[in-house]
């Protein structure tokens, strides 16, 4: 019998409504009891004093590579960057080569993830074959090999027809339709977003438009299919006013947020510097404003890292050649604490639920919370331990990132995963 014991941190689990100084016992993998003073008899002991001990966090929106594209990122090198990012569950989007459109590919990466993976990997399947945007993707045999959701992630439906369909067969799963929202003839040829700045720089726009015109298109079908709807990234303020409308109406409509689209917008781009090229691009200061907003009132239900690996060779080109995506799973809560936590727009409690019960319910993942009985999945993270990111450390297998050398305020210090120490400090 195994048995840990989280010690005297401040443990908070918003689905039991607990925020207070306690102990955490696990044993043989699972949430055996929390409270004060148990019993540490033969147990290992983590002395959590001063520390935020909470749910293991979920990234429900990642880039693993694998297969196809391993020299950017594997299945085990992004769950080695998500423990130390202090994430224990983590759902890589289908857009791997092949792509994940049928079940021998959902086998292939659980199979992976089972021997490989240090974080429980929940992995989310194409919504069209190849996600080319015509035939619906084999969505019964990937739910049943394991697929949590359907994507085309990395590109949109553009075909309304198609999306309907999809819908309407996902509903019958019980699986969210996550959409990548870009208009691609709005976007077609854009590099930045369109502003100010890209005017400035010569650089060609990618306007807000092309996000909100297809959450629009979405928002109707779902009330037409009584699908559940999710948006991915969501990075432009229309787009959180009409997700915001159509959950006051009702409708099973949801979105995550990225770090880098609250954190950063348009203007503090460094220019031509390929690590501020991602998709949706990074927006203007009031798009970025009203993204922190929806994650304070609700509208926006989870914060997501869309982890987009690249390895250097593709991102050293010029800024209009390079791919668009940067790494996120190890700056996440800093970014989080750093822009929401410190500053007063959310509390520690809601920024747990927003890693945590937040995507797991979007999801349908039995995960979230240290009830008695749940999986021994725990984050432990500091609200000011003071370091920095040294990108050239990171697990991850490439280094496209912004925030290399930027010094930040808290951020994790351990994660466990079925009972047992992954990554700490
Ligand atoms: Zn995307």
């Amino acid at each position: 019998m195994s048995r840990v014991v989280i010690a005297n941190g401040r443990v908070i689990d918003p689905l039991s409504k607990l925020d207070g100084v306690a102990d955490v016992a696990m044993v043989d993998g699972r949430i055996a009891q929390v409270g004060r003073d148990l019993d540490r008899t033969g147990a290992e002991v983590f002395d959590a004093a001063g520390l935020i001990v909470a749910p293991g966090f979920i990234d429900m929106h990642v880039h693993l590579r694998e297969p196809g594209f391993e020299h950017a990122e594997t299945i085990e090198s992004g769950a080695r960057a998500a423990a130390a990012g202090g994430f224990t569950s983590i759902c890589p989007m289908p857009n791997t080569s092949p792509v994940n459109d049928n079940a021998t590919v959902t086998s292939y990466i659980v199979e992976r993830a089972s021997r490989l993976a240090c974080v429980n990997v929940f992995p989310i399947g194409a919504i069209t074959k190849g996600s080319l945007g015509e035939e619906l993707a084999a969505i019964g045999s990937m739910k049943q090999a394991g697929i949590v959701a359907i994507s085309d992630d990395g590109k949109p439906v553009m075909n309304a027809r198609v999306m309907r369909r999809a819908m309407e067969y996902a509903a019958g799963f019980g699986l969210p339709v996550i959409n990548h929202c870009e208009d691609l003839h709005l976007s077609a040829g854009g590099d930045m977003h369109e502003g100010q700045v890209s005017t400035r720089l010569g650089l060609r726009g990618i306007p807000s438009a092309s996000e909100d015109v297809m959450v629009a298109r979405d928002l109707l079908l779902a009330e037409l299919t009584g699908a559940r709807y999710h948006v991915a990234h969501i990075s432009a303020r229309h787009s959180v006013a009409m997700v915001r409308f159509a959950r006051h109406r009702g409708l099973p409509v949801t979105c995550e947020a990225t770090p880098h689209h609250f954190a950063l917008h348009d203007c503090e781009m460094k220019p031509y510097d390929s690590n501020y090229k991602m998709k949706p691009p990074l927006r203007h200061s009031s798009d970025a404003e009203a993204v922190a907003q929806g994650l304070a009132d609700g509208t926006v239900g989870a914060i997501a890292t869309d982890h987009a690996p690249h390895p250097g060779s593709e991102k050293m080109q010029e800024f209009e050649k390079c791919p668009f995506g940067i790494l996120g799973l190890e700056t996440a809560l800093g970014l989080a604490l750093e822009h929401l936590v410190h500053p007063g727009r959310i509390t520690v409690g809601k920024l747990v639920e927003l890693f945590t019960t937040g995507p797991a319910g979007i999801l349908s993942l039995n995960r979230g919370t240290l009830a008695e009985g749940a999986p021994g999945d725990v984050t432990i993270f500091s609200l000011d331990r003071e370091w920095t990111y040294d990108v050239n450390k990171s697990f991850s297998k490439s280094r496209n990132s912004p925030f290399h050398g930027h010094p930040f305020r808290g951020g994790p210090v351990a994660t466990i995963v079925k009972g047992e120490f992954v990554w700490r400090i």
